[in-house]
């Protein structure tokens, strides 16, 4: 008898019907005798939709309002669910946040697991109850609401999953497993059957959104073996483990791409020193996080400073930087939210050269511009415009051979 941790997305539990199939999915596990505790996401779309009305109604929503706002979508799916177990004839029980103590420190829309109190979910489970446990959402030592941002399902699911010490942890979601690329959007993707918690950090850091960033941090931390599956067949996923031997080597393991990003350029800044920290430091100030830096040598005394943030900070950050221009005396700032950034991951990288410039090709060849490079130990990264997005991303696959099992370059 295992204790196990099932995470749904939201397709999975999109409407009544669904809700009622995971339902009786997870009642199978439970009647083969294992303890089940499932978390759930918001309905499909619901989270958006809640952020949109908070638009309508503040520009910049207060981050406060937003949290008690969008935890409320994963407080629809809870109680639906566990109605559907009872509707069953079995016994569940639905846990918010705050009910299960999911402490987080206070940065409201992005807030951190400090820690999570075992002893109600253990109550109820011992009392052969299903456990549903709301995802995204926590409680400050004040009792504010908060919310983990965007994805955090799978971080409730990964860090209940370690405090419980369960014996698995199993993502269900609307594609087979983690693949070589975003298969909704290249169609030669193939499915990675076993992939390393580094490997899967880079992939995620980078947009594969599959599996959300901090739960692979989570999950390495902890030594919790995650399995990324469907809901919706019965098919083994991929496991999510530490290195081993068999894992498959490749020189390029994965292809990714972010659209969340937008574009800040200063020009004409004057090329003294201390004035990246001018710039950066109220940036930093404001809980944002700045992702590529780039700065142009120019002739004279002035040079470009371009870089990027997270596209749901870029009116903020834009207003900030508009502060300090006047302050150090910098020409005009220009931005765009109309931007991607297009990865290529594998840890088979560190020994070879040559990977960037075949990324610079292949992107040539299909006339893409390139605005911003970085590149590191196991991953290059390209920014370019947002509307070359899928095409960049299939021909990066294709063209480093990840669609075939045995890869060339
Ligand atoms: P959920 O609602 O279940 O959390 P998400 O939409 O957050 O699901 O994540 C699943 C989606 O991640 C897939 O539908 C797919 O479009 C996308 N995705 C991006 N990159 C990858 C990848 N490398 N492998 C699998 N899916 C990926
Ligand atoms: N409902 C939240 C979101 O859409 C959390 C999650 O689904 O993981 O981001
Ligand atoms: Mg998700």
């Amino acid at each position: 008898m295992a204790l196990i941790v099932q995470k749904f997305g939201g397709t999975s539990v999109a409407n009544p019907e669904k809700i009622k199939a995971v339902a009786a999915r997870v009642m199978g596990y439970s009647r083969q005798g294992h303890k089940v505790v499932v978390v759930l996401s918001a309905m499909a779309g619901e989270t958006n939709r809640l952020i949109s009305l908070a638009t309508e109604v503040q520009e910049q929503p207060d981050t406060r309002e937003m949290d008690v706002l969008l935890s409320s979508g994963e407080q629809v799916t809870v109680a639906l669910f566990a109605m559907a177990v009872k509707a069953a004839g079995q016994e569940a029980v639905s846990l918010l946040g705050d009910q299960v103590k999911i402490i987080t420190d206070t940065m409201h829309t992005k807030a951190r697991i400090k820690s999570i109190d075992t002893e109600p979910i253990t109550r109820h489970l011992a009392a052969g109850k299903i456990v549903v446990v709301a995802g995204f959402q926590g409680v400050t030592d004040d009792l504010d609401i908060t919310t983990l941002g965007r994805g955090g399902s799978d971080t409730t699911a990964v860090a209940l999953a370690a405090a419980l010490k369960a014996d698995q942890c199993e993502i269900y979601t609307d594609v087979e497993g983690v693949y070589t690329t975003d298969p909704n959007i290249c169609s030669s993707a193939r499915k990675i059957d076993r992939i390393s918690y580094d490997e899967m950090l880079e992939l995620a850091s980078l947009g594969a959104k599959v599996l959300d960033i901090r739960s692979v941090g989570f999950a390495k931390r902890y030594k919790v073996p995650v399995h990324v599956r469907s809901t919706f067949t019965e098919a083994v996923g991929t496991l999510v483990v530490e290195e081993d031997k068999d894992m498959e080597s490749m020189l390029v393991s994965g292809v990714t791409y972010n659209k969340n990003e937008a574009r800040i350029t200063l020009s004409k800044v004057q090329d003294v020193p201390g004035v990246a920290s001018k710039i950066f430091t109220p940036i930093s100030d404001a809980g944002i996080v700045v992702d590529m830096i780039i700065q142009n040598t120019r002739a004279g005394e002035m040079t470009d400073m371009t870089f990027t943030v997270p596209r749901t900070d870029y009116k903020k950050a834009m207003s900030i930087v508009q502060d300090i221009v006047a302050e150090i005396g910098a020409g005009d700032v220009t931005g765009s939210e109309q931007i991607a950034k297009v990865s290529i991951v594998g840890v088979g990288m560190r020994n070879h050269s040559g990977i960037a410039t075949t990324m610079f090709r292949i992107l040539a060849e299909e006339g893409i511009n390139i605005q911003m490079i970085s590149t590191s130990e196991i991953k290059v990264s390209c920014v370019i415009d947002e509307k070359y997005t899928e095409l960049a991303v299939r021909s990066l696959h294709d063209g480093f051979g990840l669609h075939q099992t045995g890869q060339s370059v």
